[in-house]
């Protein structure tokens, strides 16, 4: 892709002066873009080696606050360093901002220089190497679904977050004409993510007003996350740059559809697809079989790492085309699972739980390792489900709220031994201060129930 740049070609774009500033980010626990801005020069003569962060940024929420309860950091050990180490393969152009390119890094432990265990990337990296032990490479892809408004963020929220105008007033689900009128900010979109290396499919109008979707041709599953994050990013940045608020919230309005982020899923060996077999029913190997059972048992386990927040369960409601049982089908938007490409060398899984509001190393991480854990103890397969899945009483729930999830991820030996017992404690202790934070609340709900009635 012609926005990828090797650390050379970076060199002599600051030579020429093209590029002077480089924006050395990490992925935090939300999946946001968290860094520096370096002077090119001083990146290419020494910081391209190594940084350095507080240790707090993998320990903080949305409101950067450090509540207390992790291991890794805390007021009492003094929150050092990190090493922020660039990955200089991921270096490239940033197009929408001027001059300027990106490197992403990953997080070493400051003293042993060891890859610190809780870090996004280092937990996805994980769980592809143990992948790779057994012979197999991931390929995913991440859907984007947002909705743009008419207002900026800055409006908006010196507005207290009350005139949520969307950009259109109708449904745009696969509209042209109404996609045009959004062409301001989706072309830019599109074109300053292709420039800088990112192989975007299309955008289109999804099934709300205002909400839109961006596909990101699949890639190697870090590659993947790394779009994902880099592109949920510009989107921002491309939105406010023209005066629109562009929300990854998954259901901001209770009486519309929610967004969602679907993880589409296909192993392959050699560079063949693993998943195909002409001659099996609709086209599905064994190992295919094997590693969606074991997608499917563990969903409970790890929806925290699809549905984050307490507003992410808002979005699994009944006839929203948004799901709420972990069974798979064919082709059926209804189930948590749906199988695309039977019969083709495109045979894959979409996972459809996830929000748009998930960290995409950590929901691949955590579909890699149930899968790997369904190829390894040989899950079988229950058969498809049929029909309206919201009305099968006798499929799973997934489960309901962000209290349930905490208390599956807290209890799951699978994850633990795939992940690590640490980082399993640090992110329960992630969930468990999202709930806190929520419940010390008094919410507008409440008192427009409550303050004269109750
Ligand atoms: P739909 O619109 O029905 O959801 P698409 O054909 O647009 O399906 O594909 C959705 C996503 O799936 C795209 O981002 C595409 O790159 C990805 N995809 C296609 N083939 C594979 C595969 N073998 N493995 C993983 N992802 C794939």
């Amino acid at each position: 892709m012609p926005g990828n740049l090797t650390f050379d070609d970076l060199k002599s774009r600051v030579a020429d002066g093209t590029i002077d500033t480089v924006l050395t980010c990490f992925v935090d626990m939300q999946g946001r873009l968290m860094g520096k801005r370096f002077h090119a020069v001083n990146f290419v003569e020494t910081s391209f080696e190594e940084t350095h962060c507080c240790n707090y940024l993998l320990a903080t929420d949305l409101e950067m606050a450090t509540p207390d309860g992790y291991a890794s950091t805390s007021w009492e050990t003094g929150y050092g360093d990190y090493i922020m180490a660039p990955d200089l393969s991921t270096i490239r152009l940033t197009p929408w901002l001027e001059g300027t390119a990106m490197v992403l890094c990953d997080i070493l432990d400051h003293h042993t220089h060891a890859p610190v265990p809780h870090d996004p990337r280092a937990m996805l990296k994980k769980q592809v190497a143990r992948l790779k032990g057994l012979g197999f490479d991931a390929m995913m892809a991440t859907e984007l679904e947002f909705f743009l408004f008419e207002k900026s963020f800055d409006e908006i929220r010196k507005g207290g977050y009350r005139d949520l105008t969307p950009i259109s007033g109708v449904n745009e689900d696969y509209h042209i004409l109404q996609t045009t009128k959004e062409e301001h900010v989706m072309r830019p979109i599109r074109n300053h993510l292709f420039a800088a290396g990112l192989p975007i499919e299309n955008t289109k109008g999804e099934a709300e007003t205002g909400q839109e979707e961006l596909n990101i041709r699949y890639a190697d599953a870090l590659d993947c996350a790394d779009h994902h994050s880099i592109a949920k990013h510009a989107i921002k940045e491309i939105a406010w740059q023209n005066g629109h608020a562009a929300s990854f919230l998954p259901k901001w309005d209770h009486t519309k559809v929610g967004s969602s982020s679907h993880v589409h899923q296909s192993l392959w060996k050699d560079g063949d697809p693993a998943f195909f077999d002409k001659d099996a029913d609709l086209g599905m190997t064994d190992l295919m079989k094997h590693y969606m059972a074991g997608l499917i048992h563990y969903a409970p386990d790890y929806t925290f790492f699809l549905a984050p927040y307490i507003n992410s369960y808002k979005r699994f409601a009944k006839g929203t085309f948004a799901p709420t049982k972990t069974v798979w089908s064919v082709d059926n938007r209804t189930a948590g699972f749906r199988l695309c490409g039977e019969g083709t060398k495109g045979v894959r899984v979409e996972c459809r739980i996830g929000g748009s509001d998930l960290n995409p190393y950590l929901a691949q991480a955590a579909m890699l390792a149930a899968g790997i854990k369904g190829i390894e103890d040989k899950m079988e397969l229950a058969p498809p489900t049929k029909g309206d899945v919201y009305d099968d009483a006798k499929a799973a729930d997934i489960p309901q709220t962000l209290r349930a999830a905490t208390e599956t991820l807290r209890n799951s030996s699978f994850l633990r031994e795939a992940m690590g017992e640490d980082v399993i404690d640090h992110y329960t202790r992630c969930a468990e201060w999202e709930q806190e934070e929520f419940d010390r609340v008094v919410t507008d709900w409440e008192i427009a129930r409550g303050f004269e009635r109750a």
